[in-house]
């Protein structure tokens, strides 16, 4: 079942994912060489909760009875997406995507960006461009009318376009009351096909685009996928709300970017 949200509902979906907005913002003042993902994921959640919502990913469950431990996914280098904080100091050159999700009224907001720490090999900062672009050539792709397919293909051949690899384990979703909702958004899929998009569908975009093979594998904690390769992989997501037609970004990346400056 979709559920087709309000205008209302719609400004609550925006004030949520401002807030995870807001909450990488206060993370992007702290990423550099030294500081780890622990201390990442304390800042995040004192931020989220001070704020009065909550954060989504702690306690979140898997198949295997280990809730995740966090509230954010903290993914460094070869690890894709679910990375779990840890204690190991970033290092310069690396890269991390940061996943943050929360309940605020209600309502989740979702959004993953990827980050350099300090200075980021030329190849690694291409990969990074080229799937934030992806995520915006699936954006403005999903307008009401055309379907999931158009979506996930114009992700898709942007990045196969550039030799880098879709992950075709994991995808986009639906959003709302419940953080995955239906219908599913693949990073991939042909024009025309899947489900037809409507005014009022609240999705989840979010390509996780690998240097080389997009082959992936869990590690034995049971959440962390890493590339089976081990190059690195980038992850950016929005969340968008289908309004009057076109999408309605609603999550922000504006404000990281001002204070990462022009990387790339
Ligand atoms: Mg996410
Ligand atoms: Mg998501």
């Amino acid at each position: 079942m979709i559920f087709l949200k309000t205008e209302d509902e719609i400004e609550l979906m925006r004030a949520a994912n401002q807030l995870v907005s807001k909450t990488h913002v206060e993370l992007a003042r702290h990423i550099k060489p030294g500081i780890t993902t622990s201390q990442l994921d304390k800042i995040a959640e004192e931020f989220i909760r001070d704020h009065g919502a909550l954060p989504t990913f702690k306690g979140f469950p898997n198949p295997y009875g280990s809730p995740f431990p966090a509230s954010i996914c903290a993914s460094v280098n070869d690890e894709v997406v679910h990375g779990i904080p840890n204690d190991r100091p970033l290092c310069d050159g690396d890269i991390v995507s940061i996943d943050c999700g929360v309940l605020l009224h209600g309502f989740n907001g979702d959004s993953c960006y990827t980050f350099c720490v300090g200075n980021v090999d030329e190849n690694v900062k291409h990969l990074l461009k080229t799937t934030k672009e992806s995520l915006y050539k699936g954006i403005e792709t999903a307008l009401a009318g055309k379907r999931i397919g158009d979506i996930g293909y114009a992700v898709q051949s942007y990045c196969e376009h550039e030799g880098f690899g879709v992950v075709r384990e994991f995808v986009g979703h639906g959003i709302g009351k419940e953080m995955h909702e239906e219908p599913s958004v693949p990073n991939y899929g042909r024009r025309g096909n899947g489900v037809q998009i409507k005014n009022g569908m609240c999705l989840a975009i979010e390509p996780m685009i690998t240097m080389g093979s997009p082959k992936i594998g869990m590690m034995p904690d049971r959440w962390t996928i890493k590339t089976l390769d081990g190059k690195p992989a980038a992850h950016f997501e929005h969340t968008i709300a289908v309004h009057h037609g076109k999408a309605d970004i609603l999550s922000s990346f504006e404000e990281i970017e001002q204070i990462e400056g022009n990387l790339y």
